[in-house]
Formats: structure tokens, C-alpha cells, sequence
């Protein structure tokens, strides 16, 4: 074994799980100890400006700049408390990431003195000198304003010594250039849209409530041989490593025993969890080996996308208090399972409803139903903008590889479900409803069990899947920012809603009762999305040829798919909901092609250094040992006995020639299309260019480095394997 490798493995077996201090207290007593929430609020701000701040974040009443001060006050008197010096606005600039800038609370007294201050100023706008964030030509690095902005619907969090307070991050001409501003106007969007909707039912729905949760699938890998994995260290997947004899086959791991170190990682990463207010329930290990999952109980949508960002940073750090590295990219290794992140996403009312749970009368079941069948016509008409939503340069590894829905956005709804939609459908209008007297209408709508919120069948192959009570979208990568989908998804659902209840207003105005009115317009609904519900297998090659027919966006290609964002009827909808402009759309498709280029830059040059450092000079080295032992047979045996002797040799070093000379070969090619595209003008042109001509090279060269893996002498193999890094822990 090379030095390098014997020391790392070394360290690997020799670790000891870190202590974990389990508090003292219970959960329920150190739950969000770091959170400035309401029962803070409540201690450390005057009655007057808590009930101001209250109706703020309950209401989206304006901000009301007097009592800005007052809240600074008080966050800053309960984080001194605890030991904090510094404060950040905490935003979501496009990169994947969280960002942050600390200021000490510190500020000249004008007596040549300092004193801590923390005004409502700093807490409510900042403007970070940040030209270098992406915002796809919207700011030009010479005028560099942006803005962050306080946001008061997610409460500020203390980590370490700083105070963190999430701020949406917008530029001065008033674009956003992150994912919570965004957001935020898309929850707005889907509460007025689907409260107008109740009203058909209950007229004192005043608020809707978009709810996520978010599961979380990741790798643990052993610091000391992540940090012998160059590929792994600079791209977060490996560019080359041939499948370890067993990997997941024997189905040993999902739901397996959790290791010991990993038990006390996942203990102290949910401890700190819970003391920010993260309500972390739920741990397993996942398919491949290596592999687990954190889900918490679902929570309102923007709460619930903040939190999922911080558990990502938190995960990062504990890990490596536990010498792990935590694997966050959708496929860290070829040939076993990849890391997705389940967005389980409903509607609720400020009633206490959930919009997407069949009810125990036929109204509540045809308001269910409503929901429902909304959901499936926004998702069918904006199939291909959902999947642009979830789409990245390191997501698209993993959607279509049989072991995650192919890139093509379907429906499942379990045949309970199916049999609901296609009985209104095909009924006719008087056997649905029959007139009673003085009672008004009586619904034959199919009762729909309670029971089907736990007994619905499951189809773990369905992108976007009804699971009782809520849908699941699937498809979201596990290193992305929830919000992408969810921008998506809560404006597709809104415009929806606001297009269902003109239908139905129009038909009610013209003397149609209201309930017959509803049921006309989902029935044509439900015709018009059927293409979208698939309850078979999604891995198969027979429902790509069937979704093809069916019309439904099947492009496979990353930077291609990406051009969903820019379709009319895309524009159409986030302007007409008021979520994003056109101008808005455009630049953040140059950043998401420029992301795509830079991602696959890096990862064609890190596999040609380590071509041209580790593999090639191992392999040749192996090589020559080989060339000398043939060369010295000679000498002991006859020609034609040495000869005899030493083909299989021969034959490696044959094979070896051929494989070195490939390689080099493929990444002098590699290099030339880099080149080519590197010219290129247009960010979506050289996004394709390096979809097309260069990531390609990246499996062809792979494919001869791994069989190089399997020849060549492992004690001269110098990077970390397969079988080590998914089996060491
Ligand atoms: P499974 O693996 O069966 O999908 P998990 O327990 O791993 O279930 O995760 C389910 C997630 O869905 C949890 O975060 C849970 O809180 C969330 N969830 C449950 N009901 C709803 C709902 N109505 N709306 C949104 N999320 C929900
Ligand atoms: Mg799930």
C-alpha cells in the first residue's frame, strides 16, 4: 500500500467517536435555546412593539420602520446573554450556498471609546459590497449595490458568536438575486390564490399556509480519505473509482444498524439541530453503503427552506468534529445509489385544514379533491419548468439512473385515488349531484376513506407522488436549495388556482349553482392533466416512449432543459403572479448555464491532473516493474520457456500501453473542446457546447482509469478506493 494511502487508512481505523455531551436537559427544554422566537420576543421586547412584530409575521403586515430600533434592541440584549459579539445578515445567493458577512456590534461612543450598538438601521437593510455573487448581468461589477433585507417571517438564529438574521438579498434596481425573495412572493402568491379558492368552502379561511418537509439524503465519508481523493475534495464526486466488489446488492444497508461513529455524528448533529429550532425527527441509513437520511417534521415553506440551509452548513461542521467529511452532491460514486431530497409539500389553512387530506363529508372531499386536481393541472401544464427547477449539472448524474425518477415529471396518485378522479370524470353531471329541496345539493362524491392518509401504496419510482395527505416531490437534489422547486411549484399551483376560479366564477355568473360549477371545471381538469398521472414503473424504458407520446417534456440534456424558464407560458406565469419578471428570469438562466460550464470545467480539469499526476505515472511505473520481470525471465528460463512464462505479463503490459495511451489521447482532445468552447459568446451556447462535446470525454476516460485500477499493483495505486471509502467508517 503507498505511504499516502497506508497513513489516511490508518487514521480511518484508529479514530475514536468524539465525545458527545448529550445536554442535561430534554429535547422540549433545549429546543431552540439559539432562536430569537416568540418567547423571546415576547421577554426582551416592550409589549407594544411585540404585538407589532407579531402581526408582521402573522399577517405580512407592513414592516413598521419605528419599531425597527426596539427589536434591535432586544435581540441584541438576548444574544449579548449569550456570549455573542458579532452579527451577519444571512441571505441565498444563487450558488447553492448560504452567505454571510459579521460586523462586531461594536461602534465608536465619540469619547475616543467603543461601545456595542446594534441599531434597527443594520437590522433591517444592509448593503453588502458583494459584485462578485452571481446575478447574470443584472449588476454589473461597477455598479455593485445590492441589498439585504430583513426578513421577519423566519426568526434570527445565533451561531457561535454571531447573531444571524435571514435577509432576502435583492439588487438595487429591485431584482432579486437569491432564492428568498423569490420564494416569499410565491408563497404570497399561492396563500391568496388558494384563500380565494376556500371561500367556495368556508368563509372564514383568512390565511394559507404552503408546508414543506424537506428528508435529507447524504454520504459519510472518513476525512483522511476524502482528503487523499483530489476529485472528491474540489468536485464532491468522484470522477473515477471502479465498484468495490459489494456494494449494495445484498440490500444489507437501508435501515440497517447505524455504525457506532455514525450514531454519535448523527446524536450531536441533531442535538444542535434541535437548539436551533430545527425540529429534527427522523434518522435512518439509506440504500448504499455509506449513505443516510435526516428528515425533521414538516414546517412552513420558507421556515422550513431556511432550515434545511442551515442543517446543510451544520452537517458540514459536525461532521468534521466526528472526522467525517459529509457528501452533499446527488452522485458521489458511480454505481450505487445517489442523494436526493424529498420535498414533501402541502397547502393548509389557518382553520386547522389540510387542503390535500380527504375530509370526512362530500364537501370537504370535493374541496379536497379540487385541491388536488389543481396541483395535477399545474404540474401537468408546467412539467418541463418543474423539472428545469430541480435541474443542475450534478442532479442530472442521478435522474434517470434507476434509482431516481428518469428526467421526465409524472404523477402518482395510488388507485384509491385514480378511481375518485376518473369516476367524476366520466360521470355525468346530475348523477353527481341531485337536487334536495330546501338542503340544496347533495354530493355523490365516492367516499374517500380516512384511512387513505396511511394507506396509500407507495410508488418510490414517481417523481412527484401523492402520499396521503401531501405530495412528495422527489426529484430535488440533495445538495440544492429547496426553494428552486418550491418557487416553482407554490407559482405553478397559484396561477392555477386563479385561473380555476374565473372558470368557475364565469359559470356561476351565467346561473350555474356553485358546486355544479366546480365539479364542470375540474371535470374538464382532469381530462386535460391526465397525461401527467403515471401510477407504473418510472424506470422503465416502456414510459419513456409512452411520455414522449403523451407530450411530456422528456429532454434529458441540463443547459437545454434550463430553457423551460424562458417559455412564454413560464414568463406568463411568474410575471402574472407577480413572483418574477421576464428581466429576472433571463439573468438567472445566464447563471444557471454559468454554473453549468463552470461545473463540468472543473471537473475535466481536476480528472486531467489526476491523469496526468497519479494515474498514468502509477500505471507506467507498474508497467516497467512488469517489462523487467519479463526482460530477467529470460535469463533464468529458455526463450520459449520464458516466453511461455511470462505472457500474462506480457498481456498486462500490453493492456496497460493501450490504456495510457487512450487516456492521454481522450484528454488531449478534452482540453482542444475546452478550448473551442471556451470561445463561445453566449453562456447557453457554451453550457450545451461543454454538455456536448466535453463532459462526454469525462465517462470515456473514466472508464479506462478504472480498468487501470483493476490491473495495476494496489500498493502503487495512490488514491483511496472504492472499497474503502464506502466501507470505512
Ligand atoms: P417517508 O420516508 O415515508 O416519505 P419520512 O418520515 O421520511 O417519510 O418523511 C416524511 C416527511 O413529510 C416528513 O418531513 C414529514 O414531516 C413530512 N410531512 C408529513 N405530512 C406532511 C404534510 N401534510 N405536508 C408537508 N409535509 C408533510
Ligand atoms: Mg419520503
Amino acid at each position: 500500500m503507498s505511504k499516502l494511502r497506508f497513513r489516511v487508512v490508518e487514521s480511518a481505523f484508529h479514530k475514536k467517536p468524539a465525545e458527545v455531551v448529550s445536554p442535561s436537559e430534554r429535547p422540549s427544554e433545549y429546543f431552540a435555546k439559539y432562536v430569537f422566537n416568540r418567547e423571546k420576543m415576547f421577554k426582551y421586547l416592550p409589549s407594544k412593539v411585540y404585538s407589532k412584530l407579531i402581526d408582521v409575521i402573522d399577517n405580512g403586515a407592513a414592516l413598521d420602520r419605528s419599531i425597527a430600533d426596539a427589536v434591535a434592541e432586544g435581540m441584541k440584549r438576548w444574544a449579548t446573554e449569550l456570549g455573542v459579539t458579532h452579527y451577519t445578515h444571512w441571505f441565498q445567493p444563487l450558488t447553492e450556498g448560504t452567505a454571510e458577512k459579521h460586523d462586531a456590534f461594536v461602534e465608536h461612543d465619540g469619547k475616543g471609546g467603543m461601545l456595542e450598538e446594534f441599531s434597527g438601521k443594520l437590522l433591517i437593510q444592509q448593503e453588502p459590497d458583494a459584485s462578485s455573487f452571481p446575478n447574470g448581468g443584472i449588476r454589473n461589477t461597477f455598479e455593485a449595490r445590492g441589498y439585504s433585507a430583513w426578513d421577519p417571517s423566519s426568526p434570527v438564529f445565533v451561531v457561535d458568536d454571531t447573531l444571524c438574521i435571514p435577509t432576502i438579498f435583492i439588487a438595487y434596481t429591485g431584482e432579486s438575486l437569491d432564492y428568498k425573495a423569490p420564494l416569499l412572493k410565491a408563497l404570497r402568491a399561492v396563500n391568496k390564490a388558494a384563500v380565494d379558492v376556500c371561500h367556495y368552502f368556508d368563509a372564514n379561511v383568512k390565511k394559507v399556509v404552503a408546508y414543506l418537509g424537506w428528508e435529507q439524503e447524504y454520504f459519510l465519508v472518513d476525512e483522511g480519505l476524502y482528503a487523499a481523493r483530489p476529485d472528491l475534495l474540489l468536485t464532491g464526486r468522484t470522477l473515477m473509482g471502479h465498484e468495490a466488489s459489494k456494494n449494495q446488492q445484498l440490500e444489507d444497508h437501508y435501515f440497517g444498524a447505524i455504525p457506532t461513529r455514525v450514531a454519535a455524528f448523527m446524536k450531536d448533529l441533531e442535538i444542535q439541530a434541535l437548539e436551533l429550532g430545527i425540529p429534527v425527527k427522523t434518522r435512518h441509513n439509506e440504500v448504499a453503503p455509506n449513505q443516510f437520511e435526516l428528515a425533521p417534521i414538516y414546517e412552513e415553506c420558507n421556515l422550513a427552506v431556511d432550515h434545511n440551509m442551515l442543517i446543510m452548513s451544520l452537517m458540514r461542521k459536525v461532521a468534521r468534529n466526528h472526522g467525517f467529511r459529509v457528501l452533499l452532491h446527488e452522485k458521489p460514486f458511480k454505481g450505487v445509489n445517489g442523494s436526493g431530497k424529498h420535498n414533501n409539500w402541502s397547502l393548509g389553512t389557518d382553520t386547522g385544514v389540510l387542503l390535500m387530506a380527504p375530509g370526512k363529508t362530500a364537501e370537504d372531499n370535493l374541496r379536497f379533491i379540487t385541491f388536488v386536481v389543481n396541483t395535477l393541472t399545474a404540474v401537468y401544464k408546467h412539467n418541463g419548468l418543474l423539472k428545469a427547477s430541480i435541474m443542475s449539472a450534478t442532479n442530472a448524474h442521478r435522474l434517470g439512473a434507476n434509482e431516481a425518477p428518469p428526467a421526465i415529471i409524472s404523477s402518482f396518485l395510488g388507485t384509491q385515488l385514480s378511481k375518485v378522479l376518473d369516476h367524476l370524470e366520466e360521470s355525468a353531471n346530475e348523477d353527481l349531484i341531485s337536487l334536495a329541496g330546501k338542503q340544496g345539493m347533495k354530493l355523490d362524491i365516492p367516499q374517500i376513506p380516512e384511512l387513505l392518509i396511511d394507506n396509500t401504496d407507495r410508488n418510490r419510482t414517481s417523481p412527484f407522488a401523492f402520499t396521503g395527505n401531501r405530495f412528495e416531490f422527489r426529484a430535488p437534489g440533495s445538495e440544492a436549495n429547496c426553494a428552486s422547486a418550491m418557487i416553482a411549484l407554490n407559482t405553478a399551483v397559484a396561477e392555477q388556482l386563479i385561473i380555476f376560479k374565473k372558470e368557475v366564477d364565469e359559470l356561476i355568473e351565467k346561473g350555474e349553482p356553485k358546486i355544479s360549477a366546480i365539479i364542470q371545471i375540474l371535470r374538464k381538469y382532469i381530462k386535460i392533466c391526465k397525461p401527467i398521472r403515471f401510477d407504473g414503473n418510472g424506470y422503465s424504458d416502456e414510459w419513456k416512449a409512452e411520455a414522449a407520446k403523451r407530450g411530456l417534456d422528456c429532454e434529458t440534456s441540463c443547459p437545454v432543459i434550463f430553457d423551460n424558464y424562458l417559455k412564454p407560458e413560464s414568463i406568463k406565469m411568474f410575471e402574472s403572479t407577480g413572483v418574477m419578471t421576464k428581466k429576472e428570469l433571463e439573468a438567472r438562466n445566464e447563471v444557471k448555464w454559468d454554473m453549468y460550464t463552470k461545473k463540468i470545467q472543473i471537473e475535466a480539469r481536476v480528472l486531467g491532473d489526476l491523469v496526468m499526476n497519479h494515474v498514468v505515472p502509477v500505471a507506467i511505473e507498474y508497467q516497467s516493474k512488469l517489462v523487467d520481470n519479463v526482460y530477467k525471465m529470460k535469463s533464468i528460463f529458455s526463450e520459449e520457456e520464458a516466453a511461455k512464462l511470462s505472457a500474462e505479463n506480457i498481456a498486462i503490459i500490453k493492456k496497460i500501453a493501450e490504456h495510457t495511451s487512450y487516456i492521454k489521447e481522450q484528454v488531449d482532445a478534452m482540453v482542444e473542446a475546452r478550448k473551442v468552447a471556451n470561445k463561445i459568446e453566449s453562456e447557453r451556447e457554451k453550457a450545451i457546447a461543454y454538455h456536448d462535446n466535453i463532459a462526454p470525454y469525462l465517462e470515456q476516460i473514466r472508464y479506462h482509469i478504472d480498468k487501470l485500477e483493476l490491473i495495476v499493483d494496489d500498493q502503487m495505486w495512490t488514491l483511496p478506493k472504492y472499497r474503502e471509502l464506502l466501507f470505512v467508517r
